[in-house]
């Protein structure tokens, strides 16, 4: 069997960035995911906050191995309707309101209606308004116009739509011929992609993994505490795999594995990240080392959470995160290649 398969992985990563999963709002894609486990015959279970944790038993079941990937993303919510019948929005996660201007949207009612709308400056005609190009991208000069002939707040609610229902960005999702995707939401869904492919490469080659293996599929990363939690005693290694972030003065490209040695958490650990290297330089895959100055992980937020563990974080190299990102099937296949790698290596303790 072909590992990685690109091609599989690109229509998995799809479906993934297709299904709307903002923080706080995940279970339709963490049901996916649990699916797409279940088809191999991968037993799973939620944690009380929606993840999804599968276990690979290993020959050694007293120290244990965790990787972990996100499927939620950045996302809105309804904080107002306006007056206008136009939506005022509160963002989830972190990211700036320019990299949504233009961007058509779905609202998601609590009864589980869905209605389409264009997120845009209320400011937008320029036939209209002279300073349109000047006013700031903020929450006050932002809103959602929404598909449907509404002109007063009570029309809109007509519709079901209140304060706190989720809204979702289009992920405009682009494969192109030159091996490129373009989409929303690369970050995180790319990585997690990659870890349901790896799990099925180590089913169908009935790979008995060193020690037992756990992949927390989290959901709430883009809010803090994605990972932080469903850690057994046992863990000793823990490998968040996220996105490699790009940009002036980075390394990370989107073309190899990004092992991130420090972020704004501070410097992942040492030994592991030299066990990383050690297994790409051994296997000519290509990697990068980087520091990324404004990012935290799952894998920093479980050790805050006071996990005594042997953390790292891996990944491809995503341009333009938390905006309008792009990575080539290049640094996905490196990223695959070297956790192909990884889980069937020693712990480095
Ligand atoms: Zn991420």
């Amino acid at each position: 069997m072909a590992y990685p398969n690109t091609e599989e992985t690109f229509s998995l990563l799809k479906d993934l960035v297709s299904i709307p999963s903002p923080s706080g709002n995940t279970n339709e894609v963490i049901t996916y995911v649990e699916k797409f486990l279940a088809e191999l015959e991968i037993q799973t279970r939620r944690n009380r906050k929606g993840g999804l944790i599968a276990t690979l038993e290993g020959k050694d079941s007293s120290r244990h191995r965790m990787l972990t990937a996100h499927v939620d993303t950045l996302g809105a919510m309804v904080k107002e309707i306006k007056p206008s019948g136009r939506l005022k929005i509160d963002l989830i996660g972190g990211f700036k309101y320019n990299s949504i201007e233009g961007e058509y949207c779905q609202i998601e009612t609590s009864s589980g209606k869905k209605y389409t709308g264009t997120i845009l400056m209320h400011q937008t005609s320029v036939h209209v308004y002279k300073d349109a190009g000047k006013k700031e991208r903020n929450q006050e000069n932002m809103e959602i116009r929404i598909d449907e002939k509404v002109h007063t707040a009570e029309e809109v609610r007509a519709l079901g739509i209140e304060v706190g229902d989720f809204v979702s960005f289009d992920p405009r999702v682009e494969i192109t011929p030159s091996g490129y995707i373009k989409s929303r939401h690369l970050d995180d869904k790319a990585s997690v992609a990659i870890l349901l492919q790896l799990i099925k490469q180590i089913k169908a080659e009935n790979i008995l993994l060193p020690y037992t293996t756990h992949f927390l599929i989290s959901n709430n990363e883009e809010i803090g505490y994605g990972g932080n939690s469903n850690i057994t005693p046992e863990t000793v290694e823990y490998l968040a795999v996220d996105m490699g972030a790009m940009g002036d003065g980075q390394s990370t490209d989107e073309y190899t594995v990004s092992i991130c040695v420090k972020d704004a958490s501070g410097p992942y650990h040492y030994e592991l990240r030299k066990h990383l290297v050690r297994l790409a330089e051994e296997h000519n895959i290509e990697y990068k080392l980087d520091i990324y100055p404004f990012y935290g992980s799952d894998a920093s937020a479980a050790i805050r959470s006071g996990h005594d563990i042997i953390h790292g974080l891996i990944g491809p190299g995503i341009d333009s995160s938390h905006a309008f990102e792009r990575t080539h099937q290049t640094s996905i296949e490196n990223t695959a290649k070297l956790l192909y790698l990884y889980i069937q290596s020693d712990l480095i303790q």
